[in-house]
This record gives C-alpha cells, sequence and structure tokens, in this order.
C-alpha cells in the first residue's frame, strides 16, 4: 500500500527524521492560507499523487510570493499529472503540499528495500539524488552504497555515520545523517514497509541534512496491525477494479490489452500473460482467483473483467490442484450464465477431475472454446480477439 509524499514525512518526523515544515491542503485558499502560517518568503507547492517524478512533469513549483503559491496551487490541483510512473493519461491532482523552500547545496539518495538474496533490508545510498535511481543503477551503478542490516543488530551509528561520508555528507552534517538513516531504518521495520525512500536528501546551505521527498511502500500482509497506516490509504489514487478485487481477495492488476485472464496461482498467471503475447495478443488484466476459488469468486472475477471496456475475449486458464476442476467448471458456466457473457471465452482445464470438468463445459450449451493446452488455448484466444 502506498501512501502521499505529506504522510511519510509524517512517519519520518515520528522517528526524528527532520524535514521542512509543511502542511497538506485540498484547495487554492488553503494553500495561501498554508504558506501565510508558516511564513517566510520561499514555498514550494507540490502536488500529491501516488507517483514519483512530480517535479518533471509540473507538480512542484517553487513560489516566491503569496501571489505566486495563489496561482501555482490553481495551476496545480484538478490537473492530469502526467510522469514516468503514471502512465499516458496521467493522474489527477486532489491534495497539496505547501512547504518551506529550502535552500539546498546538494541532492541524495536514500532508499531502503527488503533485499530476497541476503534476507535483510537493504541500505542504498547514492551522492546523485534527485534523479530516478534505475537511471543511476544503469548508467553509474558504482556510485550506489549498499549496506545488507543485520536484523539483530540494526543499523549501527559507525556504519550509517560511514555510508553518510560514502556519498560526500559534509562531517558538519554527518551526525544528522545518522539520524536520518537510523530513523528511516527504524521506521521501515517498525511499520512494516516494503520501500522507505528519501530522494532527494538534501544538504541545506547551512549544512543541515533534510528530507525533501518521503515514499513509502507498505506491507498489504502486515497492515492488520496497523490501522494508523490504513487510516492513510488514498482510494482516489487506487485502480477502482483493483480496490473492488481486493473486497474479494482476489489479486488483479488491469492492464492496457484486450485479453481477459482468469487463472489460480500467481506463477501460473504470469506465463499465461506471457503465452498471450507470444502468440500476438496483449492481456488485459492480471487475475489470480487463488487455491480456494469457489463459484462467487469465479462469478466476481468474471464481473470486474467485464467492466473493463477493452475486453474482446476471455482465457480461463486453471491447473486443478488443490481445486477440482469440475468445481472451477461449475464455477466457470455458473459466472458466464450470471453475467450473460457476449465475448468469446477460451477455457483450459488440467488436473484433478479435468474430464469431468470439460464434460461440464461441453454440456452446458454455452459456446465455450476448449483448449487443450496452453498453447492451443492461448493461440485459440488471441485469434478470438482478433476476431
Ligand atoms: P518528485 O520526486 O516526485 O519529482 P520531489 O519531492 O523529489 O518530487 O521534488 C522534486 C524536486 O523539487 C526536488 O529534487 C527538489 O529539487 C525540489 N524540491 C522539492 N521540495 C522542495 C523544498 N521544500 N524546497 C526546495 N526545493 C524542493
Ligand atoms: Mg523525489
Amino acid at each position: 500500500m502506498k501512501i502521499h509524499e505529506y504522510q511519510g514525512k509524517e512517519i519520518l518526523r515520528e522517528f526524528g527524521v527532520p524535514t521542512p515544515r509543511g502542511a497538506a491542503c485540498f484547495s487554492v485558499n488553503d494553500a495561501v492560507a498554508a504558506a501565510h502560517g508558516l511564513g517566510g518568503n520561499v514555498w514550494v507547492v507540490k502536488a500529491q499523487i501516488h507517483a514519483g517524478g512530480r517535479g518533471k512533469g509540473g507538480g512542484v513549483k517553487v513560489a516566491k510570493s503569496l501571489d505566486e503559491v495563489r496561482k501555482y496551487a490553481g495551476q496545480i490541483l484538478g490537473m492530469h499529472l502526467v510522469t514516468h510512473q503514471t502512465g499516458p493519461e496521467g493522474q489527477v491532482v486532489r491534495r497539496l503540499l505547501i512547504e518551506e523552500g529550502a535552500q539546498i547545496a546538494k541532492e541524495l539518495y536514500v532508499g531502503m528495500v527488503v533485499d530476497r538474496v541476503s534476507q535483510r533490508v537493504a541500505l542504498l545510498a547514492s551522492s546523485e539524488g534527485g534523479m530516478e535511481i534505475e537511471e543511476v543503477a544503469k548508467h553509474n551503478p558504482e556510485k550506489i552504497h549498499t549496506v545488507r542490516i543485520d536484523p539483530m543488530a540494526g543499523l549501527d551509528a559507525a556504519e550509517a555515520a560511514r555510508v553518510a561520508r560514502d556519498i560526500g555528507i559534509p562531517d558538519a552534517a554527518n551526525a544528522e545523517a545518522v539520524q536520518i538513516l537510523q530513523g528511516l531504518y527504524r521506521a521501515f521495520v517498525e511499520k512494516d514497509a516494503m520501500l522507505a525512500e528519501i530522494n532527494p536528501l538534501v544538504i541545506t546551505a547551512d549544512n543541515r541534512a533534510i528530507a525533501l521527498d518521503a515514499k513509502f511502500n507498505f506491507d498489504s500482509n502486515a497492515l492488520y496491525r496497523h490501522p494508523e497506516i490504513v487510516a492513510m490509504r488514498d482510494l482516489d489514487e487506487e485502480d477502482p477494479a483493483e480496490i473492488e478485487a481486493s473486497k474479494f481477495d482476489l489479486a488483479y492488476i488491469q492492464l492496457d490489452g484486450n485479453i481477459g485472464c482468469l487463472v489460480n496461482g500467481a506463477g501460473l498467471a504470469m506465463a499465461t500473460m506471457d503465452i498471450i503475447k507470444l502468440y500476438g495478443g496483449s492481456p488485459a488484466n492480471f487475475l489470480d482467483v487463488g487455491g480456494g476459488a469457489n463459484k462467487e469468486k469465479v462469478t466476481e472475477a468474471f464481473k470486474l473483467m467485464l467492466k473493463n471496456p477493452n475486453l474482446k475475449a476471455i482465457l480461463v486458464n486453471i491447473f486443478g490442484g488443490i481445486m477440482k476442476c469440475d468445481v472451477i467448471a461449475e464455477g466457470v458456466v455458473a459466472a458466464a450464465r450470471e453475467v450473460s457473457l457476449k465475448v468469446p471465452l477460451v477455457v483450459r482445464l488440467e488436473g484433478t477431475n479435468v474430464d469431468l470438468g470439460k464434460k461440464i463445459l461441453a454440456e452446458s450449451g454455452l459456446p465455450i472454446i476448449s483448449g487443450n493446452d496452453m498453447a492451443d488455448a492461448a493461440q485459440k484466444v488471441v485469434a478470438a480477439a482478433k476476431g
């Protein structure tokens, strides 16, 4: 689960990480009042959306007067902000962060992720802040310093101090940088984050270290023990189909193709999308109904896929292991009837009770196209979608 920058900064402050003072706003008048309340003479008007790259997309503006705050807030609120992370249609800006402007001498990068290989939290730090870390990793991998943190010891001060020096933080700001790195690590662990990023971490003209941006992504499997994080959820930033899917415990991700996929198991779902691509088609979604799918779940899954206006055909690809093929076949037939399915439906079943499952499909009287194996089913659904 993602949150907004201003919420991320609230968490950082809780863990002793210095950030600029600021306030979240929902209207232009609020924004001007917030700037007035903050005082000073430079403010930054920042679009709050769940995507990075806002600066480049025109969603971060420096204002040198309250009139400019008003002007930029008016421009940014309601805009379709397009960044490299939003897709071409962009994301509507509904919230702003108004914060005091920092005098930046240097922009650095620090972030934390779970490193599966070492089974540790990895701290990534670089002198090349402000830009996309993926670009730094690609062109200047030697400029990323990585520390895999021992979970028993945590991030100790000496190690944090060394990382701070490695990325060029001046000695005068070293103690503050240590506090930031340790605070970020504690926030990451205590809040069950999967990703925590400060990009840029800046050194100011007077040698202070401050988090100028904050990005968090939390492990949804741990949200049950963080009601305070769940309270930060902003449904406006999430895909309506994905919100609907989460209510039924379906893993659904909308994509831009036209072939709906209903599959059990995430690995098989990935392979199904791959093989659709291999035969020249394009998946409309990723959908894993899980191991315990019943008739109701399958019906909801069909309804979700059918809400997509681009949908031209559906491929059901089920391996009956724990789940029996006849149960799935009954679910598919019932769902197809309930939603009075209009698009071609290709079904490939394999595993326990497969013959019975195929019999149920054949005797249903519905125009279901049977796939013999994955390749056959993929070719048939691609042909059906072209149609
Ligand atoms: P994004 O990563 O989405 O582009 P950031 O919060 O990182 O958004 O802001 C982009 C850039 O805007 C930063 O790299 C920094 O140069 C500038 N910036 C952001 N906040 C401030 C601030 N409070 N004071 C001065 N400059 C800022
Ligand atoms: Mg940033």
